[in-house]
């Protein structure tokens, strides 16, 4: 899989592109990671990359030219474009699954106001990482792109990724590690007892027990 990430910080990018499973997937020639600075293709004397919006308000802008120059510099027929919003569709765990699939990801981080409207004539999908606003799409992109290469072939010990939260529309179940009792608080004792029938369904009645008491809209 290949990701390009259009951005006007790709230094915010450094310590991610080191993460142990951004480099691993790397080093593994099962990921391409591209990161590319939208201030350096700007054009005109001034080489601005944003403008105050038309009709009056607050706040810049970032033009069309940089952003769709880059991305006509980069883009395949196989490329999938995704603009990072608060006003796109809500990102979740099946969209990620969906991503990991594309040969080429390309995610545009939007800064200031945001980006001129036209811009989004050029992505396949706008997405949103939930209903608050961030200063940039750095973030957001990082999201998106860790949770697509987590559920690529590899990252993840076969299965693991199976049972986690969202996959079957339910959170996980509650996990326990060694001690036993940790300052008066126990283990549940079924995890303790080697019958695996009976902990696949303890686990299977406590995600369906937190799923409604927390996220009962899943
Ligand atoms: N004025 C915009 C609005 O009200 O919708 C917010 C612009 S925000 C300050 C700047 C950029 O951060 C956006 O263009 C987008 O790329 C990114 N961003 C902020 N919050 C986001 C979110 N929840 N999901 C995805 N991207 C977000």
């Amino acid at each position: 899989m290949r990701i390009s990430i259009l951005t006007m910080c790709p230094d915010c990018f450094n310590s991610f592109l080191e993460t142990p499973l951004i480099q691993r997937a790397v080093k593994e020639q099962r990921l391409e990671m591209e990161i590319l600075d939208i201030r350096e293709r700007t054009k005109g004397c001034f080489r601005k990359i944003d403008d105050s919006p038309y009709g009056g308000g607050r706040g810049m802008i970032i033009r069309c030219q940089p952003v769709v120059d880059t991305l006509e510099e980069i883009r395949t027929a196989d490329s999938h474009v995704v603009i990072l919003s608060p006003t796109g569709q809500p990102f979740r765990q099946k969209k990620a699954r969906e991503l990991s699939g594309k040969s080429h990801l390309v995610l545009i981080c939007g800064h200031y106001e945001g980006m001129d409207e036209r811009i989004y004539s050029y992505a396949d999908e706008i997405l949103s990482i939930g209903d608050y606003v961030l200063t940039g799409g750095e973030l957001p992109a990082m999201v998106v792109t860790e949770t697509a290469v987590r559920l690529l072939e590899g990252s993840l010990r076969e299965g693991s990724a199976d049972e986690e939260s969202f996959e079957e529309g339910l959170l996980e179940y509650p996990q326990y590690t060694r001690p036993r009792v940790f300052r008066g608080l126990e283990v549940p004792e079924v995890l303790l007892s080697g019958n695996h029938e009976a902990i696949r369904q303890w686990r299977r009645e406590q995600s369906l027990l937190r799923t409604r008491k927390y996220r009962p809209d899943l």
